[in-house]
């Protein structure tokens, strides 16, 4: 579907001697970001629930040795909290850098959707990102050094356009846009700067479902013609968190072929 290249092989080292935090880093979106974020120099924290998965990444990163892997259920306080801790122990020093990205999406039309799947769209894609970003945030700040963190949140465009069948996914995505917003407010005097990124049809395992049929009626939709590549908003991602995109601040970047624009 998506065009070939490999755009991990550009580098302007950007990052050197920064540590950061992915979520949902065992694939997809997350693993391209760590790709990209290690290409770029940083040291990276490889999250995710599927610890597995996350160790698959490190092998794919260069400058293996440096990166560290950590079990993260983004949803689950403890969980989070243990895991910034061991990031820090690991590498010596707190990530400043934060790639919010693990999610679900779990569909069904709204008169269908049951507590179970609503909550667990909302706790993981929301209340997962609210929970990462306090612990990150509290730990940077706590430091007192002057540290310029940045954290960017992986929100989706169908958080503004919202989708049939898609309500709980949805509406955790506008959450995401509407939190981003705030946090970058709150933070921005404090040298953190907070924006996010509104992927479109990007092509991972969580889009993997999707149908020939629905796929027949989205392409004709997307002015590019075809699904963007995990990497083609890993590049973005790299940006935002670098000094490159220093006055930017609650930005919504749309990664989308044009899509919605
Ligand atoms: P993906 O390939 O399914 O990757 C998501 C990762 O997050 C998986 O490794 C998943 O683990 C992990 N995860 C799930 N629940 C978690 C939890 N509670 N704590 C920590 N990690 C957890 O999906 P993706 O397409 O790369 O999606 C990445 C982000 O981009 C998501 O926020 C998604 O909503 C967003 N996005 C994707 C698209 C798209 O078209 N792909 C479009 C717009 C936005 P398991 O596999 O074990 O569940």
């Amino acid at each position: 579907m998506a065009a070939s290249g490999d755009t991990t092989t550009i580098s302007s080292c950007t990052l050197i001697g920064r540590i950061a935090l992915v979520t949902g880093g065992g694939s997809g979106i997350g693993r391209a970001c760590c790709q990209v974020l290690a290409r770029e120099g940083a040291r990276v924290v490889v999250t995710d629930i599927n610890l597995q998965a996350a160790k698959h990444t490190l092998t794919l990163l260069p400058g293996g040795q440096q990166h560290v892997v950590v079990a993260m259920d983004v949803s689950d306080r403890r969980s989070v909290e243990d895991a910034m801790k061991s990031a820090q122990d690991r590498c010596g020093a707190l990530p400043s850098l934060l790639v919010n990205c693990a999610g679900v999406a779990i569909a069904a039309p709204l008169l269908e959707t049951d507590d179970d799947s609503w909550e667990k769209n909302i706790g993981v894609n929301l209340t997962g990102i609210f929970l990462v970003t306090q612990a990150f945030a509290t730990s940077l700040l706590e430091t007192g050094r002057d540290s310029k963190g940045a954290v960017v949140n992986i929100a989706s465009i169908m958080g503004k356009t919202g989708c049939t069948t898609m309500s709980a996914y949805t509406a955790s995505k506008g959450g995401v846009i509407s939190l981003t917003k705030t946090c970058a407010a709150e933070f921005a005097r404090r040298a953190i700067r907070v924006n996010c990124v509104l992927p479109g049809l990007i092509d991972t395992p969580m889009s993997a479902g999707i149908s020939e049929e629905e796929l027949k009626n989205i392409m004709p939709l997307i002015p590019l013609s075809r699904s963007g590549r995990p990497e083609e908003v890993a590049e973005v991602v790299a940006f935002l968190l670098s000094e490159r995109s220093s006055y930017m601040v609650g930005a919504c970047v749309e990664v989308t072929g044009g899509y919605a624009m």
